[in-house]
């Protein structure tokens, strides 16, 4: 958001954070109704792909420690995109009810009856100090509502500060979160858990967690707000 934006957004509040438009919430039914959940999906992470079935390039190259994951939309969309940014880089914490349009959608997801925790993906605490929110964790409060299941705060703790994801290769990222969280108060009812978090780029961040847990026998999916399609 450009800051001739963010100022016209604090003159006139009544309008469409994302077209400009007139309306009555932070998002207008126009900019609601033209983000698109129905693309090609890969059938183990979910992401953007070109066939109407099959794996992404990542899913085929690489272990993947996650049974199954789902994210909602396409992040390669500009609305899509400048909802996350302006949530996680604005703090504009009220757009996260945009998911209330979505209940359905996201209730119908098939494996959460398999889960018995949400899990948000931590932020190392001096990353968590600068920005003053963990933008996952206000995503899995939503969505631990909408399917009413808990969520583990504590399992998980990012003990390393790591540089960040952004321009990475795979291989770099998976070095960079080598060894980047430790599991920490697990409940020893957990059996299987859904992994929250807002972005799925490649993957490494969910993998690396998922792989985290495996070695105390949890299994895990996950879900994210949105994909970015994976290079083919
Ligand atoms: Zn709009
Ligand atoms: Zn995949």
């Amino acid at each position: 958001m450009s800051l001739a934006s963010e100022l016209l957004y604090l003159l006139f509040p009544n309008r469409c954070v994302l077209c400009g438009n007139k309306s009555t919430f932070l998002i207008c039914e126009d900019c609601l109704s033209s983000l698109n959940l129905n693309f090609n999906r890969c059938s183990r992470c979910s992401s953007p792909i070109p066939s109407k079935e099959g794996l992404c390039s990542f899913c085929l190259k690489e272990k993947r420690y996650f049974t199954q994951g789902f994210s909602l939309f396409n992040y390669k969309e500009n609305k899509v995109a400048k909802i996350i940014e302006l949530i996680k880089f604005y703090g504009k914490f009220g757009l996260i009810d945009f998911l209330d349009c979505f209940k359905n959608e996201i209730k119908n997801i098939d494996f959460w009856g398999n889960i018995d925790y949400l899990i948000p993906v931590p932020m190392h605490p001096r990353s968590l100090r600068k920005r003053g929110f963990n933008q996952a964790v206000l995503i899995a409060k939503k969505i631990g509502k909408f399917i009413d299941k808990p969520i583990c705060f504590d399992c998980i703790a990012k003990t390393k500060l790591t540089n960040s994801q952004v321009g990475l290769s795979m291989n770099e990222r998976k070095t960079n979160l080598k060894n980047a969280f430790r599991a920490l108060n697990l409940k020893k009812d957990i059996k299987a858990v859904a992994i929250i978090d807002d972005v799925f780029t490649t993957g490494s961040t969910i993998n690396e967690i998922a792989k985290l847990l495996e070695k105390h026998n949890i299994q895990s999916y996950f879900f994210t707000l949105a994909s970015t399609p994976s290079a083919v």
